[in-house]
């Protein structure tokens, strides 16, 4: 398990666009495991790879569901319909939050960790964190489209009583 450093809102790296992969290097593996772990420490549900540095289009997310984890390499939003308003935060402007509108639906294609290509389809939180990870891919932060005004938030009320180690990285 190897964590990486999550680079926070300011990081000019976080505001530039990224490039493809074309051939997924020994590298790159590493790089997506260390993107998990350092995903699932900080309790976020995605983490995109400029967030730790490398202007490479490679998403993870976890949200908790049967399928979980998605590794999304070169993802692209095919479809996209409905809408939902809510809460979204970003590991990247750790202890915010903001309202935020995306669609309801969304379809993606992306490649998987064997380059082979994938579709999916998210809907709520699922969609809401496709978009937000692929807005990364493009230097597009969350905090671009908050609807008012960003609120603090307390991780404190999350807490897991199993686990002491509740520092936020
Ligand atoms: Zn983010």
């Amino acid at each position: 398990m190897a964590l990486r450093e999550i680079r926070i809102e300011g990081d000019p790296i976080l505001y530039k666009v990224c490039k493809p992969v074309e051939k997924l290097s020994d590298r790159q593996k590493v790089l997506i495991s260390d993107m998990l772990d350092t995903m699932y420490e900080a309790n976020g549900v995605g983490l995109a790879a400029p967030q730790v540095g490398v202007l490479r289009r490679i998403v993870v997310i976890d949200v908790g569901d049967e399928h979980g984890p998605y590794i999304l390499i070169n993802p692209e939003i095919i479809e996209q319909d409905g809408e939902q308003t809510g809460s979204e935060g970003c590991l990247s402007v750790p202890g915010k939050a903001g309202t935020v509108t995306r669609p309801n639906h969304v379809v993606v294609k992306a490649l998987d960790e064997n380059m082979e290509e994938q579709t999916y389809e998210g809907e709520g939180l699922l969609a809401r964190a496709f978009c937000h990870e692929i807005d990364h891919l493009n230097g597009h932060m969350y905090t671009e489209l908050v609807q008012g005004d960003l609120v603090d938030v307390n991780y404190d009320d999350d807490e897991e009583d199993e686990d002491g180690d509740t520092s936020e990285e």
